[in-house]
């Protein structure tokens, strides 16, 4: 009996000692691979009131940019063809989801059904009253507020933020304090992007609600949460104790 006792907590101490290897692995290959900026970078510790942001595309840009979610390198999408210009600095939050909880939101405030979420990382747009001209760079960033995009039936929530520490945005907290023709002018560029003049084509993208900070930091919570639950946070996953 004790012989069986002692057994088991050897192996419970040899489980802890191959944890212990298994950490300072992982926490010495961390420092020499870079990470992948959808699941390797942390979605921020004072997330969801700060998150950290990774920057696809800058006003700037003619082509459109965003990260191949297979390898973690930034690709060309597509060629902009037409005269929009991304109003903000445009991206995502790392681990963040859009699926089931971000889709059950959309229809509890739409009142709709049949709404699925897009199975992308939840978009951000950052205002930055100086100019970043660079994508494929990571913004700490305040969420003031959201649209509500549903893009053919799948939840597209747009995440609205300030750079942390502008000095001239930074004064606001909620998107209910921007100029009217910020709003505007940033609601249009995601209501015309996809739209080809003259093809007669009805682009079925529309934005339900501008909504506050209290929603967007629920969008965030939920689109947490819908990350883990599909793909697990890797430091919880291999460091177990
Ligand atoms: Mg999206």
């Amino acid at each position: 009996m004790f012989a069986l006792f002692e057994k088991r907590e050897s192996k419970t101490e040899n489980k802890i000692k191959m944890d212990k290897s298994i950490k300072e692995l992982w926490e010495k290959m961390s420092l020499r691979f870079q990470s992948h900026p959808w699941h390797g970078v942390n979605i921020g510790e004072n997330a969801p009131n700060e998150v950290m942001s990774f920057i696809e595309m800058t006003p700037s840009d003619t082509v459109k940019y965003e990260v191949d979610k297979d390898s973690g390198f930034m690709m060309v999408d597509r060629p902009q063809k037409f005269s929009n210009i991304m109003p903000a600095l445009y991206g995502f939050v790392p681990q963040t989801y859009c699926a089931e909880e971000v889709a059950e939101y959309c229809m509890e405030k739409t009142g709709r059904d049949g709404i699925v979420g897009d199975s992308d990382p939840l978009d951000i747009c950052v205002l930055s009253e100086r100019d970043i001209n660079q994508g494929n760079i990571l913004v700490p960033a305040i969420p003031i507020g959201g649209f509500r995009m549903i893009d053919g039936g799948e939840a597209d929530d747009k995440i609205v933020a300030i750079l942390k520490g502008d000095n001239v945005y930074g004064q606001w907290n909620d998107i209910s304090e921007c100029p009217e023709a910020l709003i505007q002018r940033l609601k249009h560029y995601f209501l015309t992007y996809k739209n080809v003049p003259g093809d007669g084509k009805k682009v079925e993208v529309e934005i339900t609600h501008t909504y506050g900070k209290a929603e967007a930091i629920e969008v965030i919570k939920r689109s947490y949460s819908d990350y883990k639950r599909h793909f697990g946070i890797i430091d919880e996953t291999v460091i177990t104790y």
